[in-house]
């Protein structure tokens, strides 16, 4: 039983005024204890649509986890369809009464017929108890498969699946391990990652597993080991991250979830470092993300929001004659921006960052998403031009990222 299989159950998950969540926090949760999740389905809360969901992940694996469709209200239909599609009928569970009647009268309130139905079970299920709502999860057993149902609300799914449903699963799994690990990449794109991962993907093991998640920019390259020695896919596993680190040194950045706000924030502060920062396009994007980090006063120091002329000129120092010369949008320009803020605030690092994030303001020579970025320190300015998109907020995230990217890269090779 190492497959399973999620059903989410409701209308408002099909017309997108619910998100599925329950899934993918089961899914994780499940994966985490050995079960490799095949399919994950919602339907509405109609009774063939429950049946033949139900018929069809039960023909591919043994266990099937649902939610949704317990509440007291007309609408939710699912446990009325468990009985039907196990052929028994509802009966009144005691201790279930007995708990809603405890929870309604704690807090001063009736009984009602609709609470009531909530005791209502289906005679053949097991039920698993809700200590953080009215509507039990239930499990039910036939030829050797499972099926449990549990309420929408997340947090009582998440009750019951803690207290019953993983330890009941990881005793079904002992033995077997699946370890997953993240490498963080950033400077690079999908497919030319790919590319150079060629060869390592062809003599990957085929116990591991290797993923691209891609996200603003960071590719996560996510392995996965599966076995049933534990040590030993450990070891495999780890193998692979070394083995990684070999091919595309020059754009991993870290490893499990790490930002590369994180990752500048621990470089700067283990050398002692401090860091300012002159953002045009960005607009204190970067100094944002820097100061998102605990700690980060420790080594950041300030940012000036350099958005008009007057404030790079005035505040920064940037010869007018360069802007009139080369327009803001500049090497030049943004060189200048960096020495300024470098002097200003007497820190060892600086980024700067100008460019034109759109949607208006490009020309030919310098289209939306020209961007040009510096960082500078007591040894010299580097400063590179970018292209990145049409969209105004994917070329400020870009911006900033990248300019963290890049001071990440001076550092270490300072
Ligand atoms: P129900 O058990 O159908 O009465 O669901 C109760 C509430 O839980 C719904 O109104 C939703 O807000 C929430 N809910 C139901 N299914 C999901 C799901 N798959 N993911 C997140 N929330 C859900
Ligand atoms: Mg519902």
């Amino acid at each position: 039983m190492n497959t399973a299989e999620i059903i989410t159950v409701g209308d408002e998950l099909l017309i997108g005024q619910t998100v599925d969540t329950n899934s993918a926090w089961m899914g994780m949760q499940l994966s985490m204890t050995g079960i490799r999740v095949n399919r994950i389905t919602s339907v509405s809360d109609r009774r063939e649509e429950i049946i033949n969901a139900l018929n069809e992940a039960l023909g591919r694996v043994q266990l099937v986890l649902m939610t949704g469709g317990l509440g007291p209200t007309s609408d939710d239909i699912t446990k009325e369809t468990l009985a039907e599609y196990f052929g028994t009928r509802l009966v009144t569970d005691p201790e279930v009464l007995a708990e809603i009647t405890d929870r309604i009268t704690r807090r001063n309130l009736e009984m009602n017929d609709n609470n009531r139905r909530q005791a209502l079970v289906p005679e053949c299920c097991r039920v698993l108890a809700n200590h953080g709502g009215t509507a039990p999860g239930m499990l039910f057993e036939k030829d050797g498969k499972l099926v449990i149902s549990m309420p929408g609300v997340p947090s009582e799914m998440k009750m019951i699946m803690q207290e019953h449903v993983l330890p009941m699963v990881s005793e079904m799994t002992r033995g077997r391990t699946i370890i997953h690990r993240n490498v963080m990449t950033y400077g690079t794109f999908e497919a030319k990652l790919a590319e150079r991962l060629e060869g390592f993907e062809k003599e990957l093991p085929a116990s591991v597993k290797l993923a691209y998640l891609p996200a603003h920019g960071v590719i996560k390259l996510r392995l996965t080991g599966t076995g049933d020695n534990g040590p030993e896919v450990r070891r495999t596993v780890e193998e692979q991250v070394v083995k990684l680190y070999g091919i595309i040194p020059d754009v991993i950045y870290g490893e499990d979830e790490v930002t590369l706000e994180e990752t500048v924030g621990k470089l700067l502060s283990v050398r002692n470092l401090t860091l300012a920062t002159a953002e045009s396009c960005t607009g204190g994007k970067i100094a944002s993300l820097i100061t998102s980090v605990p700690g980060s006063s420790g080594w950041f120091i300030g940012s000036v929001v350099a958005y008009s002329n007057s404030i790079k000129t005035g505040l920064l120092g940037v010869d007018p004659g360069t802007i009139r010369r080369y327009g803001a949008v500049s090497e030049e320009c943004v060189r200048e921006m960096a020495e300024g803020v470098l002097r200003l605030s007497g820190a060892e690092y600086a980024i700067a960052v100008t460019g034109i994030a759109g949607p208006d303001g490009g020309t030919p020579e310098k289209p939306v998403g020209t961007v040009w970025i510096a960082v500078a320190s007591e040894s010299g300015v580097i400063a590179e031009r970018h292209r990145f998109a049409d969209d105004r907020m994917i070329n400020i995230s870009r911006s900033a990222y990248t300019a963290l990217n890049m001071l990440r890269k001076q550092i270490i090779s300072s």
